[in-house]
């Protein structure tokens, strides 16, 4: 058994923003030319100039989009006075150190939300409402429970934080919660507790973080697979709440399988078990509730996970076909005739657009050339066309031998349904650029471009048809409701089953002269939601329910249903402890 030393602290480097996504040190913004560029060096993209980014942007959406034009942030809006009485705040003295213990307004608005296009509009241009009135920094699974008996002993509530990153405003307070708001921020708890090489297993505390995890599991030659996007942020704890989904999943499968077991702290006692084995018939099996519990029932402190040897291989692929349809046939055989590859994804031609929109400007004349030719001999020799033509990119991993056989079946799938193969760098570009994407929506944000991803599950058999359905019901409710120019709607297939797939859906509009444009927006993505329902989707593949999509539970779950998961929460948590809310339909 390993058990590694503890992390030490993330340094300065490491600092993250508090109005926008992602690092300090990183974000887009536009040069004195006039072209977009990312601040920074963290990325491959990192001070690059995009020209291409700009003009296409005004294309797609038919506006004039002026970049001198900025609308100017007001970050932080206003915060509300904390409700803190004095016999809490000595309690929590008490419990935990004065570095544990923060009442800053903006660390508490932090502490309020998480990344839908709503929140960070609020945060910036509106108002976000009732925020935590305290926020707490717990370092052991004891002081966790300490809180709990605190919180209940002075009619308090607590919200748990991981990372801050989800997109269904799980983090939201309510604005009639008259109680004080306690956010529990795990980040203290982040250490690998132990790796056990022989059967292949660690245990992890809840408030590691992804990039973490990933670093320090590497350093003794193993990984946990996990890899979300939003992986250099999110935690363990969040994965767990969130019933989360990592690009990789084909290989190491998604968080559910990948937890053996979890420690929880409840408002009735901690959750825990003398010992996990690889697979159990005990009876019902109560670590299940927790997966997607939102934070309603309790305090993950640490689970144990499964962990692999680092591939021996990995590469990077892609594939281009001359239209949707037929990259889709193409991943529906993958899964019939081959293991799928670690990650495979498909995007539609908007999207490929969007990819080749964010080409850094190349002063290289050799590749300038290259591309040209390529160009030359996709078009107008293999005959496809620049608006039907779409990519799919494809992220090997594992021996070398299960590399190339699988490298071999792709291909070969491929081929048959026009595909043609664009090589390792368009595929590693493509999962690079994941990452420095992320920033481009609070880039676009001042420049009065709102837009937001959401994503769904569903059948083979009906998977097109719902891709068409949402992308033309968005386009008729814009128009109906006068917006301006065109919007932005655009599809990828991000992950497979045997069963169906997740599809990811980005929408986007400008939004100068409109009055409240996040409540527009989230008008919008309740049609497509109720769009996505009708054609035979999920609710949600990973992103989770939150508050943002309660409404729709009843069209997913019967009476009796709604009725155990009201009971359970009743019965697990009297006094509603953990009093976000989340999936609750009940409270306003
Ligand atoms: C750019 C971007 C990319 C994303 N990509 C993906 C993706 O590829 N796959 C995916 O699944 N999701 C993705 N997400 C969504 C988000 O990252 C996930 O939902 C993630 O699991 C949230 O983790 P977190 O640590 O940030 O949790 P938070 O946002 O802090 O919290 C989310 C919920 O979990 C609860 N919670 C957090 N920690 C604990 C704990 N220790 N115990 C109990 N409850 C807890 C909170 O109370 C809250 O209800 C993405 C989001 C963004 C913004």
């Amino acid at each position: 058994m390993i058990v590694p030393e503890p992390q030490s602290a993330p340094g300065e480097g490491e600092a993250e923003s508090l109005d926008v996504w992602g690092f300090r040190d990183t974000h887009f913004d536009v040069s004195e030319n006039g072209h977009v560029v990312i601040r920074g060096n963290r990325y491959e993209l990192s001070g690059k100039e995009l020209p291409r980014f700009l003009p296409w942007v005004r294309e797609v959406l038919e506006v004039n989009l002026d970049a001198r034009e900025v609308h100017t942030p007001h970050y932080p809006t206003e915060i509300p006075e904390p409700i803190l009485p004095r016999e809490l705040l000595d309690a929590l003295k008490t419990l935990l150190s004065p570095a544990q213990i923060d009442t800053n307004g903006e660390t508490r608005l932090r502490h309020g939300h998480g990344h839908t296009q709503e929140e960070m509009y609020a945060i910036k241009y509106a108002q976000l409402g009732r925020t935590p009135d305290v926020v707490v920094y717990p370092d052991s699974e004891e002081q966790v429970t300490g809180l709990v008996e605190v919180t209940k002993k002075h009619g308090a509530t607590l919200i748990p934080y991981g990372g801050g990153t989800n997109v269904t405003d799980a983090l939201r307070c309510f604005p009639n919660e008259r109680r004080s708001i306690i956010s529990v921020d795990m980040r203290r708890m982040n250490r690998v507790l132990w790796i056990d090489r022989a059967n292949m297993l660690a245990c992890i505390q809840a408030g590691a973080v992804g990039r973490h995890i990933m670093a320090e599991l590497k350093k003794y030659g193993v990984t946990m697979g996990h890899e979300p996007d939003s992986v250099e942020f999110s935690t363990l704890g969040g994965w767990i709440a969130t019933n989360a989904s990592g690009m990789k999943k084909n290989k190491y499968g998604n968080i559910e399988d990948l937890v053996l077991d979890v420690n929880v702290v409840t408002a009735a006692g901690t959750l825990a078990r003398s010992s996990c084995s690889p697979r159990e018939s005990v009876g019902m099996d109560l670590r299940r509730l927790i997966f997607g519990s939102e934070g309603a029932l309790g305090i993950v402190t640490s689970a144990v996970v499964k962990i692999f040897p680092l591939p021996e291989a990995q590469q990077y692929g892609s594939v281009v076909f001359p239209s949707f349809e037929d990259g889709f046939k193409f991943m529906y055989e993958l899964t019939r005739e081959s293991t799928p590859p670690a990650s495979v994804r498909l995007v539609d031609n908007l999207q490929f657009q969007f990819g080749l929109a964010l080409k850094p400007k190349s002063d290289d004349a050799l590749a300038k050339l290259k591309s040209r030719i390529e160009k030359f001999f996709v078009i107008n020799l293999k005959g496809f066309q620049p608006d039907r033509m779409v990519a799919c990119t494809l992220v090997f991993e594992g021996t070398r031998a299960e590399v190339q056989q699988q490298q071999k079946a792709v291909y070969r799938i491929a081929a048959r349904h026009g595909g043609l193969k664009a090589g390792s760098e368009g595929g590693r570009r493509g999962y690079q650029l994941t990452y420095s994407i992320a920033y481009i929506r609070d880039f676009l944000m001042s420049y009065y471009i709102i837009a937001e991803s959401f994503e769904t599950s569903v059948a083979w058999s009906d998977a097109l048809d719902l891709c068409a359905n949402v992308k033309r019901r968005l386009v008729e409710e814009y128009a109906r409701r006068k917006l301006p120019g065109k919007p932005f709607v655009t599809a990828r297939v991000t992950q497979v089953y045997r069963t169906g797939v997740c599809i990811y859906f980005y929408f986007g509009f400008y939004y100068k002269g409109i009055p409240n444009p996040h409540e527009v927006y989230l008008e919008l993505e309740n049609v497509a939601r109720d769009e996505i329902l009708k054609s035979g989707g999920s609710l949600s593949h990973h992103h989770g329910i939150g508050k943002l999509r309660r409404a729709f539970l009843p069209r997913i779950m019967s009476g009796a249903a709604l009725q155990w998961k009201r009971d359970l929460k009743k019965s697990l948590d009297p006094d509603n402890l953990f009093g976000a809310g989340n999936q609750d339909l009940d409270v306003r």
